[in-house]
């Protein structure tokens, strides 16, 4: 089969961690008798450079006329002097949006042979733990109505979490279809204690719960879920939530797996397309230096495989693949711990995967 994939590599570590997935997803390409069209396209501080914006119309139309888009990071220290909506982050948001990408799929899964990198205690970890987080994407406080005002002690700034019916049923269900794809176990967070809008969102989740009558539901509100999310890990399966406090949770469950440079996500829509990509940033830290983890960003495209191609197997076979190298001892810089192993670097942990598949 045939499939033209966008790339935005982006900024920092952007170009080095792209390049490497693309190699991956050639190799597997060869392997499985497919082909991978791949076109880039600019986003982020590359693109303000370039050509003044961080989200090109070009790159937008790119986008829409492929069948997937892998996405690398934006941002460094050189554009975080500028303002607000010219900065490189910004695209992030736009390019969702223009892609129709409202839900936010991140899986949080802990690597046996990564297991001390975790910073559990082994009592915990030991139990290991697999959860998805399902972030919604385009809703609440990041898109409400937002603004300054004379308020009691004088000016005040104000942002606004708003969620419809809508919202909450499209990412309701899709967090339902993929519990019903797991382990059929499904927790929804919200602080419907306090908010209003979370009680709307406790209120659809539980009239979708009984379409779903084989899933194990359950409610808890965010800050007993940030708890719950040290002391327990493994009580999760698939957790649903809003576009603030996914971002939140999503970034301590990957944390508690031990490394950033490990997990991917993926942006769906109604369409086919989606949006892949790592859940770190750039990196700028150790941008150019060949010493990025490229292992997000290599799930991430095995994730576009499975989720917008349509091709399980291929995913399935570079996630075997990256099992595999890791079960062997073989580390980055970021995983590497105190093991004494000598750390590869980006292109040699690549080459190790591809040597796999
Ligand atoms: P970061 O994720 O870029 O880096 C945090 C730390 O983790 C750094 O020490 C970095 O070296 C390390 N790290 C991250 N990815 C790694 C990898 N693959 N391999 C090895 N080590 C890795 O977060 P930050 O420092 O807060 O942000 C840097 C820039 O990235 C900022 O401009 C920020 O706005 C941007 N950012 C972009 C995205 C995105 O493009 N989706 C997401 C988060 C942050």
């Amino acid at each position: 089969m045939e499939f033209n994939i966008a790339l935005l590599k982006g900024d920092g570590i952007g170009p080095e961690i792209v390049d490497s997935a693309v190699r991956i997803l050639e190799k597997t390409a060869a392997k499985f008798g497919h082909r991978f069209n791949f076109t880039s396209y600019l986003i982020g501080g590359c693109a303000i450079d370039e050509v003044g914006v961080p989200l090109p119309e070009e790159t937008v139309k790119g986008c829409l006329a492929s069948d997937s888009v892998l996405l690398g990071a934006v941002g460094g220290y050189k554009w975080d002097g500028l303002p607000g909506d010219i900065r490189p982050e910004k695209a992030l948001l736009g390019i969702r949006s223009a892609l129709g990408l409202y839900t936010n799929l991140r899986p949080a899964k802990l690597y046996p042979a990564l297991r001390s990198a975790s910073p559990l205690k082994d009592e915990i970890v030991s139990r290991g733990f697999d959860i998805v987080i399902v972030r919604e994407l385009t809703g609440g406080i990041y898109f409400g109505d937002r603004g300054y005002r004379e308020g009691k002690y004088g000016q005040e700034a104000f942002d606004t979490e708003a969620y419809s019916v809508t919202e909450i049923e499209r990412i309701g269900r899709v967090a339902f279809e993929t519990a019903m794809k797991r382990n059929k176990k499904l927790c929804s967070i919200d602080k419907a204690n306090v908010l209003e809008s979370s009680r709307l969102w406790r209120k659809t989740m539980h009239a979708l719960a009984e379409e779903y009558p084989e899933v194990e539901y359950s409610d808890m509100f965010v800050d007993n879920a940030a708890m719950q999310l040290v002391r327990d890990p493994c009580q999760f399966d698939v957790i649903v939530t809003s576009n603030m406090f996914g971002d939140i949770l999503s970034d301590e469950a990957s944390q508690i797996t031990g490394s950033i440079g490990m997990l991917p996500s993926a942006s769906l829509g109604a369409a086919k397309r989606g949006m892949y990509e790592p859940i770190h940033g750039s990196a700028p830290d150790i941008a150019g230096q060949d010493k990025a983890d490229p292992i997000a960003t290599i799930l991430s495209a095995a994730m576009m495989l499975r989720y917008s191609l349509g091709l399980e197997k291929e995913a399935d076979c570079i996630e075997a693949a990256v099992d595999k190298v890791l079960d062997a001892g073989w580390r980055t810089a970021d995983i590497a711990g105190d093991t004494g192993t000598v750390p590869l670097s980006c292109s040699e942990m690549t080459k190790k995967i591809e040597e796999v598949i």
